[in-house]
């Protein structure tokens, strides 16, 4: 039997690459989508892993359900790994994605291609009420292109070329090719083997 886990996120392009993720991977379980009621959870830690944490816990805590959070960040070598867990607010408290690239580009004005690395990393976690939880992490370098391409994905996609993708931004790949090398794709990949392996030891 899956084990019924109530997804964190708000975010509609993430829910639905979460899930088509975790199906993909065999993962036992069955996701319920965020409550309308349930108020935003405050970013308010200093890493990837806190924020997913605090995200996990509300939702556990609100519903009585296990819960499935994640938080991403982009990190850009040429600015110190900013914007990092700031990434949804890089240009501002109510930035919108094209906002957030146009904000990305101008700042890396100049940069030549050589010194504009960068990686996207996640942190996934399945929450209990009780406190059990598997943590697990996805990472994926490439670099900022100079000019946005391609109409998929969403939030940075559009200027983040992948080191594995022959110069593609991941908006410009499909979802399935996206998910093939993405950090979110890695991070619960991971999550669905923890998962495997309690549900194998009935845990789960
Ligand atoms: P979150 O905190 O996990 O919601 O992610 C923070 C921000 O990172 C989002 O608002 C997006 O702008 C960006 N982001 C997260 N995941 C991706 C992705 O897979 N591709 C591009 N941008 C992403």
């Amino acid at each position: 039997m899956p084990t019924r886990f109530v997804l964190a996120t708000a975010n509609p392009d993430k829910a639905a690459e979460i899930e088509r993720i975790l199906v993909d991977a065999g993962a036992p379980v069955e996701l319920v989508p965020r409550p309308a009621g349930v108020p935003d959870v405050e970013e308010t830690g200093s890493t990837l892993e806190d924020n997913a944490r605090l995200k996990a816990v509300a939702l556990a805590e609100a519903t009585g359900l296990p819960a499935i959070a994640d938080d991403t960040g982009l990190e850009v070598d040429a600015l110190g790994g900013a914007p990092g867990v700031y990434s949804a607010r890089f240009a501002g408290p109510d930035a919108t994605y094209a906002d957030n690239c146009a904000h990305l580009l101008a700042r890396l004005a100049g940069v030549p291609a050589g010194s504009r690395s960068a990686r996207f990393v996640t942190v996934a976690i399945a929450r209990w009420p009780d406190g059990r939880e598997v943590t697990a992490f996805g990472e994926v370098t490439g670099r900022i292109t100079d000019v946005p391409r391609g109409r998929g994905g969403f939030g940075y996609d559009p200027v983040f070329a992948a080191d594995d993708a022959d110069g593609a931004t991941f908006a410009e790949l499909s979802a399935v090719e996206k998910h093939a090398i993405s950090h979110r794709g890695r991070a619960f990949r991971t999550l669905a083997e923890g998962l495997l392996v309690l549900a194998e030891v009935g845990d789960c």
